[in-house]
Order: structure tokens, then C-alpha cells, then sequence
């Protein structure tokens, strides 16, 4: 079993649930769900991910519309 460590730890609870984003620390990506139809979600960066929702909603699902 592997010993978190405490840095990662921190970073991962600072970043937990943030505006429906989480920041999968190992991974480097912002992972989150679609407000609308639950679908996942992720992208490298945060301003990505928001732009990869935000086209998602717009173009995909329609945000639930
Ligand atoms: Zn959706």
C-alpha cells in the first residue's frame, strides 16, 4: 500500500468538488460531470475543462434544454 503523501494530499482536498470540477492530481487533468446529463468530463486545465463544459452543453446536450 502506498503512503499518501501529505503536498499531493493537500492539493487533492483543495481542489475536491470545486465548482463540480475535481483535480485528479496523478492524472494532471480536471475531471467533473455535466451538470445537465451526468456525462464525464476532463481536460488538462481548468480554463479548459470550463471551455470543454461549456461547448459540451452548447453543442451536445444543450445543457439540458
Ligand atoms: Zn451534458
Amino acid at each position: 500500500m502506498e503512503i499518501p503523501d501529505p503536498f499531493e494530499e493537500f492539493v487533492a482536498n483543495k481542489y475536491a468538488n470545486f465548482k463540480g470540477m475535481l483535480y485528479d492530481f496523478f492524472a494532471r487533468e480536471w475531471t467533473g460531470v455535466c451538470l445537465s446529463c451526468g456525462v464525464d468530463l476532463y481536460a488538462p486545465s481548468k480554463k479548459e475543462f470550463i471551455k470543454n463544459r461549456l461547448f459540451h452543453t452548447r453543442n451536445e446536450c444543450l445543457g439540458g434544454y
